[in-house]
């Protein structure tokens, strides 16, 4: 598996150089676009990678499935009344289908379901973003993971969109907490950094029926996990979400900080990261590498 993900790395590389690194805070713009690792993680422990596997990077929106996966344990199914489970097909920071829905975001990985999901932990925890973080730092098993603060404070300085979302939500009815606070606890959290080694262990527990067995924890139930799975696989890439299914056929959640996690259902977890996206805002090499190894393995849950 090692020398496959090494041949992987080489043959995607050149791609880098034809996409664009996220630009939308300074902070993430200064990053070397020319940077690639990848991690396949088995349910029974063995670890494989290539490339630039151990650098961490900002796994952005990747941590909304953290936040989902937090909310789901505490919620169940009663916060299904206050997001969807249908995917979007517009951008992840779109608000144009908030209007006609009353305030209810299609689904807990656009940018606005999110939000929902972060004012639903924020009800929930005293200090949410610390509760998200040793959340995050058990499943991956990495005490020292943090969140860094001067992508957090760029993207808090830069938040109208976001805030624009979430007071559109409150004036619907549907945004408990104050949204400036809630926005806070986000942005630390899509700020965590972490690497391809840490998130492909982190998210063991969506491709093992629920259960972290680095952590002996029973994170969410096997049925959840399922659940989780189907949506990660019908919105975890926004308007890009038919195009993942068709070229890659796993569940999978992209990050603008170029990361992306892929679930093979009751076998392995696998994470790619390479900064430069497409114009949907997900890693190109990262979804060409997944590519590849899918069609390599035969790894599709499509057959
Ligand atoms: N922090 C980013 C935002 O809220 C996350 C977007 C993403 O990774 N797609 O705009």
């Amino acid at each position: 598996m090692n020398e496959l993900l090494q041949t992987i790395e080489n043959t995607v590389r050149p791609l880098i150089g034809s996409g664009k690194v996220a630009d939308y805070i300074p902070a993430l713009a200064n990053v070397n676009p020319k940077q690639f690792g990848i991690v396949v993680y088995s349910n029974e422990g063995e670890l494989f990678q290539a490339g630039q596997a151990k650098v961490d990077f900002s796994i952005q929106s990747i941590s909304k499935v953290f936040s989902l996966t937090l909310a789901i344990k505490h919620y169940g199914e009663d916060m299904w009344q206050r997001v969807g489970r249908e995917p979007s097909g517009h951008p992840f920071n779109s608000l144009v289908q908030l209007e006609y829905e009353s305030g209810v975001p299609r689904n807990p990985f656009i940018n606005a379901g999110a939000l929902v999901v972060s004012d639903m932990n924020q009800s929930r925890f005293a200090s949410p973003h610390y509760a998200m973080r040793e959340y995050i730092r058990r499943l991956a098993g990495n005490p020292k993971l943090k969140s860094d603060k001067v992508v957090a404070d760029s993207e808090f300085e830069f938040r109208s969109r976001n805030a624009s979302m979430a007071y559109l939500m409150k004036a619907f009815g549907n945004f408990e907490n104050d949204v400036e606070a809630v926005l806070h606890s986000y942005f630390d959290n899509c700020a965590m950094r972490m690497n391809c080694v840490d998130l492909a262990k982190a998210f063991s527990f969506l491709a093992n029926k629920g259960y972290c067995h680095h952590s002996g924890e029973q994170v969410i139930s096997a049925r959840e996990a399922k659940q989780v799975n189907g949506l990660l696989a019908t919105s975890g890439l926004y308007d890009e979400a038919g195009n993942f299914a068709y070229r890659v056929g796993l569940p999978g959640k992209s990050g603008v900080g170029g990361g992306i996690i892929a679930i093979v259902p009751n076998r392995f977890s696998v994470c790619v990261w390479s900064p430069e996206l497409n114009k949907s805002g997900n890693s190109l090499a990262g979804i060409a590498a997944l590519e590849a190894l899918s069609d390599h393995i035969g790894w599709s849950i499509f057959g």
